[in-house]
């Protein structure tokens, strides 16, 4: 993190090496100094409730780059003069941001299961997504649906990481889908106990969907590239 080292001073003296953190008084480094001032380094007051989710940290910063849309997507790394094929990992198309996490195949069937178990239908793009489009549901349902969707992005992009980087061409939809449902009964615990018992729900709901879906005899429906 750029932004991390760009914070930390450090001061010569007679004294040993040591750090100091600039945004707090004492110089000792807090999650809450950080967060902090990531949120007023720009503007970012629509998706302040990134960092309210209750999911590890590396997730919500994942998430505020994807919002930010400077995720290393193909699109993203072809601005940095990366030379490779910008061919999305599962399909013929090209690899943007809002392709990989909404208009490809492989996104819109887990979208479209979501639909099926939670009722919930997806955003039409990315800024919506950061946006309005939870405007209107009860606060409680909505920090659920925002776990589940951190998941939901989080699993996109680990199967095609998967798939670029470890060769892994045996994946099935059953297996993201588990990947994530297991993520979230993990993440569960994060969040007050009077809250896990619908995430859980939500998670079996959604597996069963799946089951249901992408089960052929004993086998799994593969996603191919
Ligand atoms: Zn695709």
């Amino acid at each position: 993190m750029h932004l991390v080292w760009r914070l930390i001073e450090v001061r010569p003296s007679d004294m040993p090496d040591s750090t100091q953190w600039k945004l707090t008084k004492n110089g000792i480094f807090t999650m809450k100094s950080f967060y902090t001032d990531l949120i007023n380094s720009g503007p970012l007051s629509r998706s302040l409730h990134i960092w309210k989710v209750k999911v590890p940290l590396r997730i919500k910063i994942f998430m505020w780059f994807v919002h930010k849309q400077v995720i290393l997507t193909k699109d993203n790394l072809l601005k940095r003069r990366w030379a490779g094929n910008s061919r999305c990992c599962f399909c013929a198309q090209d690899e943007i941001i809002q392709h990989l996490f909404l208009e490809c195949p492989l996104a819109k069937l887990l979208w479209r299961t979501i639909h099926i178990a939670c009722n919930i239908n997806p955003p039409v793009d990315i800024a919506s997504l950061f946006g309005m489009w939870l405007a209107g549901v009860e606060q409680i349902t909505a920090t659920r649906i925002q776990i589940g969707i951190c998941v939901l992005l989080w699993a996109i992009w680990n199967c095609r990481n998967d798939m670029i980087f470890n060769r892994q061409h045996n994946l099935t939809f059953l297996q993201v889908i588990f990947r994530a449902t297991a993520w979230i009964r993990t993440w569960s615990l994060l969040t007050p106990m009077d809250s896990r018992e619908p995430l859980v729900t939500g998670c079996n709901q959604w597996e069963m969907v799946a089951r249901v879906i992408f089960t052929t005899g004993s086998d799994g429906v593969r996603i191919t590239g």
